[in-house]
């Protein structure tokens, strides 16, 4: 049996299992350098050291119903720095999942729910959606030398489509400008879609696997509708 093949047969015996391939945490030497790297550590005690210390030794309860999951942010730095190359932000998203989902901290559970029902994680309305847009649109239109400026929803063939972080037409529209204004100036030709235009995926975030494919896909069924020939997805 080949090296692959035996780790492939490790995970099937040890399926629903931490200790398992494919995030190597059982390589870890202890090392320290993802620690140093990592922005979050000290908060609340956490350490992505320990993370990898306790899947290794087993204690799986105890880390799937610990906080410190919940404090990474799942930038990547440690994974760069690992001499043993721990996959530390699979790992933790494995954990995540592991997690039930009504014990899951916070919005993020509940913002998916609204998310996968309405297409944005505030269930924001279309019509109130292409309002905002609007609003925002002639705010920057009032500028000088933006007196043209519009905003493309729903534009086929478009050159860039992008998504909106949902916070951007809540409570921090000015955000929206800086990149429009941008766009504008460089005369880019972009949309943004009138639907399902949430550009942040909880599933992601909470290892949710399967509702998170449903988040991506229907950015790319956004894509094909509206002929898009390149996607910004600022998360
Ligand atoms: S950097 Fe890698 S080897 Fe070093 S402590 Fe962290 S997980 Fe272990
Ligand atoms: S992925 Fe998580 S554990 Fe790793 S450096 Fe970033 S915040 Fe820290």
């Amino acid at each position: 049996m080949t090296e692959p093949e035996k780790m492939i047969e490790m995970n099937n015996l040890n399926k629903g299992c931490l200790r398992s391939w494919p995030h190597f945490q059982d390589y870890c030497i202890t090392c320290g350098a993802c620690s140093s790297s990592c922005p979050v550590s000290g908060i609340d005690g956490f350490d992505p050291r320990k993370i990898v210390r306790m899947v290794s030794l087993g204690m799986q309860e105890e880390i799937v119903s610990s906080r410190w999951p919940w404090i990474c942010t799942m930038c990547g730095k440690c994974e760069n720095v690992c001499p043993m190359e721990v996959d530390i932000p699979g790992l933790i998203r494995k954990i995540r999942s592991m997690r039930d989902r009504d014990k899951v901290p916070g919005i993020l559970h509940k913002g998916l729910d609204t998310a996968i029902q309405t297409g944005n994680n505030l269930g924001l309305p279309q019509e109130d959606f292409i309002f905002i847009l609007q609003d925002v649109g002639e705010e920057i239109a009032q500028e000088p030398g933006f007196e043209e400026f519009t905003v493309p929803v729903d534009k086929k063939g478009a050159n860039i489509l992008t998504t909106i972080h949902n916070k951007l037409v809540n409570t921090h529209t000015d955000d929206l400008k800086h990149w429009w204004k941008i766009f504008f100036a460089a005369k880019e030709d972009w949309t943004v879609p009138s639907t399902n235009w949430e550009g942040t995926n909880w599933g992601l975030f909470t290892g949710d696997d399967e509702r998170m494919k449903i988040m991506a896909g229907r950015v790319a069924e956004n894509m094909e509708q509206l002929q898009a020939k390149n996607l910004l997805w600022p998360e």
